[in-house]
């Protein structure tokens, strides 16, 4: 039987392999220490939706400094009010919706949590549900909704009433009912290897929740503010969920988090939960100027244009079976257990992709990628396939 401390060690020895140091990035490029270059297809995981030292990142960065980086929460700062005000337009709350600034999509989970431990008080309901394959984090919190052993073993006993269930629509009939306080889902499980729920989960998970009085939250770390074409994924199924915690690019290579809420909840009066960093001018000012240029300049079509491009030049490629995902996260799946020597061949030739799970392999570039970046993943990747199958017969 392998153990956590087996799976543990061999992703070390994995990584000690291939680490580079990575010194400067530009677009969608980054170049090593030793000053070679390589194409950036991961994008820090889903974080650097503008590339890399974009000008308005550069910018919206240096000014803030220069202006006001961090005030206490006794204040609030326009940049907060701002960035506020957007996330709530763009996920379509209304005007009761709130939002909570963190610094991670973890924090932002934990304060869903905290939202659905006051609703388990209030309604006297106790459980939490997630779902297998789930990947909500890695503090106490998130980690309890993330139930994968090699995770989750060495830090037991987590949270208490915590339920997890298959991501199919018979499961989730058979798993919802008066004693669940809330279901956190994610549209997409990125970390499962790209796999987006079954068609119909999402609106079935709506009425479920809502007819046994439970929360429905929606963990988009990975796939909100653009990355699947949508600005939010949930937005795609038609349905609204009771709140949503964000990360990764909304602030693009700045920490920023956030969980928006889409109704009223006891979680915001004042006292009941904070940050000293969470959503400070520096932060929420970045998160605004990523915002407005993916808005301006209509970023979110590009990624849907780019991903369907991306997706059928990777057709027929040496062992690709098929891709899934939606916009620019795109996994792609293997017809063997290679995807680490995939992303190690990758690597060498100078383009930077990962591997999930051994059969998958990920891509997340910047939603910024014109043709010239396509190309170049197309002929890069190509290669490494090649390269892999070959040593494989
Ligand atoms: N939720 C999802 C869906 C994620 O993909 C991740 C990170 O990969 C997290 C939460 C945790 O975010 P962070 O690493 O910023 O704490």
């Amino acid at each position: 039987m392998t153990t956590w401390q087996d799976e543990a060690s061999r992703d070390l020895l994995n990584l000690g392999g291939r680490l580079a140091l990575l010194v400067r990035g530009e677009g969608s490029h980054v170049w090593d220490a030793d000053g070679t270059r390589y194409l950036d297809f991961l994008g820090g995981i889903a974080v650097n939706a503008l590339g890399h030292a974009h000008p308005v990142f550069v910018d919206a960065v240096s000014r803030q400094a220069a202006t006001l980086a961090h005030v206490s929460n006794y204040f609030a700062t326009p940049q907060q009010l701002e960035l506020a005000a957007r996330l709530k337009r763009l996920a379509g709350t209304g005007e009761r919706g709130h939002v909570f600034f963190a610094n991670s999509g973890s924090e932002a989970n934990e304060t869903a949590i905290k939202l659905a431990r006051l609703h388990a008080h209030k309604t006297g309901k106790r459980t939490i549900v997630s779902l297998n394959g789930a990947f909500h984090g890695r503090t106490m919190g998130s980690l309890s909704l993330t139930p994968k052993p090699l995770y989750q073993d060495p830090f037991q006993p987590l949270l208490p009433d915590v339920a997890h269930i298959d991501p199919t629509i018979e499961a989730l009939e058979a798993g919802i009912d008066d004693t669940v306080a809330a279901l956190v889902v994610e549209p997409v499980q990125g970390e499962a290897g790209v796999v987006p729920l079954p068609d119909g989960f999402l609106k079935r998970a709506r009425e479920l929740t809502t007819a046994h009085g439970a929360l429905l939250i929606v963990d988009e770390v990975q796939t909100g503010v653009g990355r699947t074409g949508e600005w939010f994924a949930f937005q795609r199924e038609g349905i609204v969920p009771d709140a949503m915690s964000l990360a990764k690019g909304i602030a693009a290579g700045f920490p920023l988090g956030a969980l928006v809420t889409f109704g009223d909840h006891d979680l915001f009066f004042p006292g009941t939960h904070n940050s000293t960093f969470g959503g400070n001018p520096l932060a929420t000012a970045v998160g605004s100027a990523v915002l407005a240029e993916i808005e301006d300049t209509g970023l979110l079509q590009n990624v849907t244009d780019r991903g369907a491009q991306l997706r059928a030049a990777v057709e027929g490629l040496p062992l690709v079976t098929g891709t899934r995902g939606a916009g620019l996260l795109i996994g792609m799946t293997l017809s063997a257990p290679v995807a680490g020597e995939v992303r190690d061949a990758a690597q060498r030739r100078g383009l930077i992709v990962n591997a999930p799970t051994a059969d998958v392999i990920r891509i997340a570039p910047a939603y910024t990628i014109g043709d010239a970046e396509v190309d170049e993943f197309t002929t890069l990747f190509s290669a490494a396939l090649s390269e892999v199958a070959a040593s494989d017969m």
